[in-house]
C-alpha cells in the first residue's frame, strides 16, 4: 500500500487532471482520476439507453459496473466491460449528462468504495487522487490535501483550447452549467479546514505542476 496520499480537488478546467498526472509522473507516484469513473458510468448509461432522470435506474447500473482504469501516469486508460472508452468519455454528450449520474447517492457510495480500494492496492511511494470530494469524503485523512482553483475566465479559456470543435461560448456555458449542477452535490469551490489552496489563474502548466510538487514536499518528510 502507498504511504502517501495526495488529495486534489477543484472545478472543471482548473487543470486538475493534467497537473495531477504530470506531478505523479515526476514524483514516481500512481495517479487516480476519479471523474473518469463518473464519466464512464454516464457513458455506460447512454450506451444502454438508461433514462438519466431515473435515479433508481442509474443506481441499478452501478451495482454491476465492470470498470477498469489505468493508474500509472504513463499508461492511462478507461475501460467498461473490457471496451476501451478512454476518448469516448470526454465527448460533450457525456460531459452534458455526467452530473445527473454523479448526484445519485448510491452511485457516490459505490464509487467512493471503489476509489478507496484502488488507492489501497497501489504499492508506489504515493498516489495522487483528483476529483471534487477527495479532500473531504474519499480521503479526508490524506497526508496532503489541495484545492486547485483558477478564475472562471482562465478555466473557460483552457477548456475551449482543449475542445477545439466547440465554440468558446458553448464551452463556457457548458462548463458553468456543469459546475452549478456539481456544486449542489459537493462543495469544491472552498477549501475545507486543513486544505491548501493552489490558485493557478496566473500560473502556466509547468508552474502549476511545480507548485503542487512543492506543496507535497513541504508537507512530507
Ligand atoms: O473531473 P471531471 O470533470 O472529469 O469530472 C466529471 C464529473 O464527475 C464532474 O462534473 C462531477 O459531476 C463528477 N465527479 C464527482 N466527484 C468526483 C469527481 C467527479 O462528482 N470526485
Amino acid at each position: 500500500m502507498s504511504d502517501l496520499i495526495v488529495a486534489v480537488d477543484g472545478p472543471a478546467g482548473s487543470g486538475k487532471s493534467s497537473v495531477s498526472r504530470e506531478a505523479a509522473r515526476r514524483l514516481g507516484f500512481a495517479y487516480l482520476d476519479t471523474g473518469a469513473a463518473y464519466r464512464a458510468l454516464a457513458w455506460h448509461c447512454l450506451d444502454e439507453g438508461v433514462d438519466l432522470d431515473d435515479a433508481e435506474a442509474i443506481a441499478a447500473r452501478v451495482a454491476d459496473f465492470d470498470y477498469d482504469i489505468g493508474m500509472s501516469p504513463d499508461r492511462y486508460f478507461v475501460r467498461v466491460g473490457g471496451e476501451d472508452i478512454t476518448l469516448d468519455i470526454r465527448e460533450p454528450r457525456v460531459s452534458a449528462v455526467v452530473s445527473a449520474v454523479a448526484r445519485v447517492p448510491e452511485v457516490r457510495a459505490v464509487l467512493n468504495e471503489l476509489f478507496r480500494r484502488l488507492i489501497a492496492q497501489r504499492d508506489e511511494a504515493g498516489v495522487i487522487v483528483e476529483g471534487r470530494d477527495i479532500t473531504t469524503v474519499v480521503a479526508p485523512d490524506a497526508e496532503v490535501r489541495i484545492l486547485l482553483t483558477a478564475a472562471p475566465e482562465a478555466r473557460m479559456a483552457r477548456r475551449s483550447a482543449e475542445v477545439s470543435a466547440e465554440s468558446a461560448e458553448t464551452t463556457a456555458r457548458q462548463l458553468a452549467e456543469r459546475d452549478a449542477q456539481d456544486s449542489r452535490v459537493v462543495d469544491f469551490m472552498t477549501a475545507a479546514e486543513g486544505v491548501t489552496t493552489l490558485d493557478s489563474t496566473d500560473l502556466d502548466f509547468e508552474q502549476t505542476v511545480q507548485s503542487l510538487i512543492d506543496i507535497v514536499r513541504l508537507r512530507t518528510p
